[in-house]
């Protein structure tokens, strides 16, 4: 129990009660001080006024000063002292004023603890049985004018012994749950403490990431402005050594020989190549800067498939590879940037060209419930289950040997992932070493609210299986 809790409640209390019992015996006494006549036979009225209010004040006072006990214990003394008064003086049969002691048997009992009820009742008798025993003659006449208040007081005494354990056990669990209370208080008050400490820290971190991503951000415009100028400044001159080569070697400028012919066309090959390589850098610069742009709209992708295909013919290590175009009756509809979806998709018919030796290579398209694939099946060398997600990983060439002698930058498969990606399809492999791979791209099919009912400009079916 919390005692502290529990004094602090009969404190509450007797500030209510001691100015309410002390203002209600000075008005009464002072009321029938006035209807007395004579000074002589009423100045005890008129003590009481004064003590009951002179009690009352101190009463109040000693519990501002927290000195309950003092207090209560002189309150209730002088009031004990005024009924004795008026009883000694006034009493006549019949008279309520022995019964007033009830009012101070219950208020001590709530003051102090709840047997100390018992105690006023023990001195109210005492008081009543001396203050009447002057009035009447005789034990037995004095018993019987007592027996009455004093039963009654008993009973009260009883009564407000009860009450006052009930309200003690009351204000004990109230306290408990008081006590509870504190420390869940307590307890959120750590807690507030803890975030507040928390947040703050969050607010330095999250400054320190904002300079951080600023730096990073002007740090990536710096790069890609750098890609872009080492670009252009490279292409310039490379555009010159492959023209060039290109022109020397088709004798415009004069005979050449055949050996002449020969490295004039490793230079303009070397020179596409490069290109190639330039561009790559430069889509992956653009791509890790997040600048990447698509213009994605319907398009024919009979066309998109058919232009990839033709240009990868030239690519073909040997002239017997057959290159089959596995097309649906209906093509599918989907939104794509052409010419990124095209680079993708070229990329893919580009290495299954360069990694197939012999055998074939297919383009297979289908359609299905809400996507649309796109399986570039080749018969080549293969790659290796443990390197399905390397290949996708940037500059990562597989075997050394194999992949360096057909050159390559390792960039592709990564660009092309990309590229899909940003279409929200995805590009998976899937192969078997010796025997061959498929790299399949799916993309979603576009919604009809996208193609607002238009099918895609010369959309029209393609026999299947056919070869070149
Ligand atoms: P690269 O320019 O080297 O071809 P890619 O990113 O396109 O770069 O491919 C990465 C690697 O994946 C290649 O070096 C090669 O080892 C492997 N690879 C890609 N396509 C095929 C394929 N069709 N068959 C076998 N290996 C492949």
């Amino acid at each position: 129990m919390n005692q502290a809790y529990s004094k602090e409640l009969r404190a509450d209390t007797a500030a209510l009660l001691i100015p309410l019992i002390a203002g209600t015996t000075a008005l009464g006494t002072l009321l029938i001080a006035v209807t007395v006549e004579s000074f002589a036979a009423g100045w005890h009225f008129w003590l009481s006024v004064v003590l009951a209010t002179a009690s009352g004040i101190f009463g109040w006072q000693a519990l501002k000063q927290e000195r309950r006990f003092l207090g209560t214990v002189v309150f209730t003394a002088v009031h004990l002292l005024i009924f004795f008064f008026i009883i000694s003086k006034n009493w006549v049969p019949g008279s309520m004023v022995p019964y007033l002691f009830a009012v101070l048997i219950i208020a001590s009992s709530m003051f102090t603890q709840p047997d100390f009820g018992f105690i006023i009742w023990g001195v109210a008798t005492l008081l009543t049985a001396i203050g009447i025993s002057g009035h009447v003659d005789g034990t037995i006449e004095l018993i019987k004018q007592i027996i009455g208040p004093v039963m009654v007081n008993l009973f009260v005494a009883g009564a407000a012994y009860f009450s006052a354990l009930e309200w003690q056990m009351a204000v004990e669990s109230v306290s408990a749950l008081h006590l509870k209370a504190q420390h869940r208080r307590d307890e959120l008050f750590a807690i507030q403490e803890e975030l507040r400490l928390t947040n703050a820290k969050l607010y330095s971190t999250n400054e320190e990431l904002e300079k951080a991503r600023k730096t990073a951000v002007a740090e990536r415009d710096l790069r890609t402005r750098f890609m872009h100028q080492v670009s252009h400044e490279l292409r310039t001159p490379i555009n010159t050594i492959v023209n060039f080569a290109h022109i020397i070697g088709q004798g415009e400028l004069g005979t050449v020989s055949e050996r002449q012919v020969d490295y004039l066309s490793r230079i303009e090959k070397s020179g596409w190549h490069s290109m190639s390589v330039l561009n790559d850098l430069l889509d992956l610069a653009q791509m890790n800067a997040g600048e990447f742009r698509l213009k994605r709209q319907l398009v024919d992708l009979r066309a998109v498939c058919e232009e990839a295909v033709a240009s990868v013919r030239s690519l073909l290590r040997n002239p017997d590879i057959e290159l089959v175009r596995d097309y649906p009756d209906v093509w599918p509809h989907v939104m794509v940037d052409p010419k990124r979806f095209q680079q993708a998709l070229l990329n893919l018919l580009g290495n299954a060209a360069k990694y197939t030796d012999e055998g074939q290579i297919t383009l297979r398209v289908r359609t299905h419930q809400h996507t649309a694939t796109f399986a570039v099946e080749d018969t080549g060398i293969g790659i290796p289950e443990a390197h399905f997600e390397t290949v996708f990983q940037e500059f990562r060439q597989l075997d050394e040997t194999i992949a360096r002698r057909r050159i390559g930058t390792g960039l592709g498969l990564p660009i092309s992932r990309h590229l899909i990606e940003r279409h929200d399809g995805t590009l998976n492999v899937s192969s078997q070493v010796g025997k061959g791979s498929t790299f399949t791209i799916t993309l979603p099919l576009a919604d009809p609210s996208e193609t607002n009912g238009h099918s895609p400009p010369q959309d029209r079916p393609v026999a299947q299986e056919r070869p070149f």
